[in-house]
């Protein structure tokens, strides 16, 4: 969860264009070829639905929700579906084309999808909840499917939505169809690992990052904006990697502790106490919560949502390196200073990408009717994550670029190449 609240929509940089003008030097990079360039710039579908839900008090409300597939070139679109009251057409575009990269970044046989409903989750009741889920679903149907389009969490969902998704469109296909969506319960067919998976992906790449700046993980201060799955999980496994995490965050405020903060505490306080850090004692509360952006540490996380670090603030980063752990937590406009600064970034389509990987294990053990240990899950997914660092990072020495362009070029090629053998019409 965040702690800054999201800045309205005009003042925001459009996540769609922020994505695009990364698009835009990775292909020319590439020397990507014009026509790949035109079909790769835009969804390939885009489906917007008016839900109405009849409320507990019996009203019923008009609820807008969107499905963007941008590519299915290299398989079954993939991707959360987010309830936030800021979700609008060309976030989830962006955030879509996100995943296409992403998948094709980690060699996951996945094209990009990404889903939203404008709500506020905090204000519903779970029946409510309940009945906006299936009425998603419902209106998903012809999109949603394990050989076409596989929805996941998001910022606003997580395994009870997941399983109210399954169990929609078992009943309308009369069989259960457990592989139509991931990040569900454990009993429905989840994956182990599948809930961490994202924040080990942070903890992996911020050890990569780290390697390559060759700052000793038993030295290293972390910063994590964000005490949601991905934060808190980052924070809690970069903390058993002998990192000291100095300051933390979440909608309540951030918290500071020069010695470190005990994350296992931490998280035990938040989920005992309304999902919030509000009145955790084992750090002081910083006075402006934006302050955890800047201080000096060795890896910041930014791990919440959208444009975080923008051209308002980046000149007073003082991170030696970002990990991203949020989809597009920094403006396209932050990127140059950043880079000027000499700031190493992991970037989200590296970075958080573990997230996407366990759902791809955990997709496949649902195909084979098969369940794999968390042993096994981790092993494989540390696996990929450190092998598309590796290659990301090659890739940035070959083009003498930063990692986040680098990211985009393995992603692009990947996807450039598929097209031109599969063709057009
Ligand atoms: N919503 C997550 C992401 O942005 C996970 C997507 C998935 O597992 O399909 O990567």
């Amino acid at each position: 969860m965040a702690y800054i609240e999201p800045a309205p929509i005009k003042d925001r940089a459009n996540p769609f264009e922020s994505m695009m003008s990364r698009f835009n030097i990775a292909a020319e990079a590439l020397g990507l070829d014009e026509q790949i360039y035109n079909v790769l710039k835009s969804p390939s579908k885009q489906v917007s639905v008016s839900l109405p839900i009849t409320m507990d008090d019996g009203s019923i409300k008009v609820f807008e929700g969107h499905r963007v597939v941008h590519s299915n070139i290299l398989g079954p679109s993939k991707g959360g579906v987010r309830y936030a009251m800021d979700v609008h057409l060309d976030e989830v575009k962006a955030l879509a084309a996100w995943m296409t990269w992403k998948c094709a970044v980690v060699d996951i046989p996945y094209g990009g999808a990404k889903g939203g409903i404008k709500c506020n989750p905090r204000e519903m009741s779970a029946g409510e909840m309940e009945r906006l889920t299936r009425a998603y679903t419902q209106a998903m149907l012809d999109v949603f499917g394990p050989d076409r389009d596989i929805p996941a969490p998001d910022m606003g969902t997580g395994p009870r939505e997941m399983a109210w998704m399954m169990d929609e469109y078992s009943r309308a296909h009369g069989t259960t169809v457990n592989s139509m969506v991931t990040g569900k319960p454990l009993v429905l067919g989840g994956s182990l690992g599948r809930a961490e998976a994202t924040g080990r992906g942070v903890m992996v790449s911020a050890l990569a990052s780290m390697e390559k700046s060759r700052i000793n993980p038993y030295h290293a201060t972390i910063a994590v904006q964000g005490f949601g799955n991905v934060g808190s999980f980052a924070a809690l496994l970069l903390e058993e990697r002998g990192c000291t995490v100095v300051a933390v965050s979440d909608i309540t405020g951030a918290y500071y502790n020069e010695k470190g903060i005990n994350i296992h505490e931490a998280i035990k306080y938040r989920d005992t106490n309304n999902g919030t850090l509000e009145g955790f004692d084992g750090a002081d509360k910083m006075d402006d919560p934006e302050e955890l952006l800047f201080l000096e540490v060795d890896v910041l996380v930014p791990a919440a949502v959208e444009d975080v670090i923008n051209q308002n603030n980046v000149e007073k980063i003082r991170a030696k390196m970002i990990v991203e752990g949020a989809n597009g937590p920094t403006s396209a406009e932050a990127d140059n200073i950043i880079n000027s600064k000499g700031i190493l970034v992991a970037p989200d389509i590296l970075a958080n990408a573990g997230g996407v990987t366990v759902s791809y294990f955990e997709w496949v053990q649902n195909r084979l009717g098969y369940k794999w240990t968390r042993e096994r899950v981790n092993r494989r997914s540390d696996r990929i994550m450190k092998d598309a660092f590796d290659k990301v990072y090659e890739t940035s020495q070959k083009h003498s670029c930063p990692l986040r362009i680098a990211a985009y070029i393995v992603a692009i090629d990947k996807v450039a190449e598929t097209y031109k053998f599969r063709g057009g019409f």
